[in-house]
């Protein structure tokens, strides 16, 4: 049996809800492997928008299970309310249907504060965090000081954990002039939420190897893009974690080889959400009419989305990291009208032809794009839900995408709507 995990194959907002909301009918499973409740994902399902952060999109769905993966980082007062709210849409959540892994380590006010406060002070190079605290988390687990899930069920450990954490953070709040962390305070708000968030906690490892000994299907849902992975990424303007398939394995607790098939989401044209390189951004009416069309304005942050055309290049870079086997190609009706559509081959620096984007920032701000032209349509293609429906440019435009980043489209979306979807091949087939 095929385990499937999506993956962001750009900056993010590919439109990843739409495509594991479909996917989540299928799957018997759905496991969140990294980022924290910056994620913001919307789902549709008649008529009905669900916006969610920290919960897996299986929570909307009946007698699926959702899984909050080791990989992720939890703010628990943040988890406690978004459940509540889509309970109050009528969606019930219990521990047999959400599942925390033990091992997930914790946001705590204090990461909130500290993102918030580094990068006011960081006008010289700000990452454009979403003050979250997720960084910090993430900061925090590497330094072997971060409190997990499992560490609410007792008071002694509880209590080390978080004497263990004020000694850093108390001495980075000096220097950075914020107030030493109430002790007493935290640890009350800790032993307070501990009620709401131990029943869902569970040795998830087992619980997958479990599910997948029976058969099941699972998948595996991620946030944000390649291009935001703290490795591969356009570093420093990352995301704090993991992002690319390989992370779906670490980040729960399975081997790769249970991993399987990995479906990267792509947007047929190109956005980013803050600071960073961006070869092809455009900075004239194209660029504006973009994201008007394609409403580019983050869900979780509000903030305006750049926007540019389809980086061919930069996509056949993400599959090959991510290993991915076919994509899902959405807002494809947002390039309807457009005279000429322009896609990127590769970059011109310093007089020489790149075929990838290079590590280097320096080299990555110099990389002017080559482009290739192709006509657009003046058809419409939004609610297209077979090949027949789409005007032959727009088949031609999807051709050449495949060819240049060498990897078949798997899926093709042509609007918000879950099923203005055309499916190529299932990607829970063997
Ligand atoms: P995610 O973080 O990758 O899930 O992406 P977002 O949810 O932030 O952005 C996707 C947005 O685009 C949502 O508002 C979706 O409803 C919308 N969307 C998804 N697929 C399509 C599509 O094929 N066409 C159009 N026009 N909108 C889409």
């Amino acid at each position: 049996m095929a385990n499937v995990v999506v993956v962001g194959a750009q900056w993010g907002d590919e439109g990843k809800g739409k495509i594991v909301d479909w996917l989540s009918e299928r799957a018997d499973v759905i496991a969140r492997f990294q980022g924290g409740h910056n994620a913001g994902h919307t789902l549709v399902i008649d008529g009905e928008v669900y916006k969610l952060h920290a919960l897996p999109s299986g929570v909307v769905r009946r007698g699926k299970l959702s899984v909050i993966g080791n990989g992720v980082v939890l703010d628990p007062w943040h988890l406690v309310k978004e459940i509540a709210g889509i309970r109050a849409q009528g969606v019930e959540i219990t521990p047999e249907t959400l599942m925390i892994a033990e091992n997930t380590p914790l946001i705590l006010p204090f990461h909130g504060e500290l993102d918030r406060a580094r990068e006011n002070q960081n006008a010289v190079a700000k990452i454009g965090t979403t003050g979250r605290g997720i960084g910090p988390a993430y900061e925090d687990k590497v330094g072997r000081r971060v409190i997990r899930v499992a560490d609410l069920a007792d008071d002694a450990t509880l209590v080390t954990r978080v004497e263990r954490a004020l000694v850093h953070h108390n001495a980075l709040r000096n220097g950075l002039g914020l107030e030493p962390i109430d002790r007493d305070a935290l640890l009350d708000s800790l032993r307070d939420i501990a009620p709401q968030i131990l029943p869902y906690a569970a040795p998830v490892w087992k619980v997958l190897a479990e599910k997948r000994a029976q058969g099941k299907r699972i998948l595996f849902e991620g946030a944000q893009g390649a291009l935001l992975d703290i490795d591969f990424g356009t570093y420093p303007f990352v995301t704090s974690s993991n992002v690319i398939a390989g992370q779906a394995a670490t980040g729960t607790g399975m081997g790769p080889s249970a991993v399987g098939y990995t479906l990267g989401i792509v947007k047929a044209y190109t956005t980013r959400v803050g600071e960073g390189p961006f070869p092809t951004e455009l900075h004239d009416e194209d660029g504006q009419r973009l994201g008007e069309r394609g409403h580019e304005f983050g869900t979780t942050t509000g903030r305006k989305r750049r926007c540019g055309w389809f980086d061919a290049c930069l996509v056949r870079q993400t599959c090959a990291i991510s290993g991915i086997a076919g994509i899902a190609l959405t807002k494809l009706d947002v390039l309807d009208g457009f005279e000429t559509l322009k896609i990127c081959t590769g970059y011109e620096l310093d007089g020489a032809r790149l075929d990838y984007l290079p590590t280097a920032s320096d080299k990555q701000a110099r990389c002017t794009p080559v482009y290739e032209e192709l006509p657009g349509w003046s058809e419409t293609t939004a609610g297209a839900r077979s090949w027949a429906e789409l005007p032959a440019n727009a088949i031609k435009y999807v051709r050449r995408v495949e060819e240049l980043i060498g990897c078949p489209v798997a899926m093709l979306s042509t609007s918000p709507e879950r099923d203005d979807t055309i499916l190529v091949r299932d990607p829970f087939a063997d």
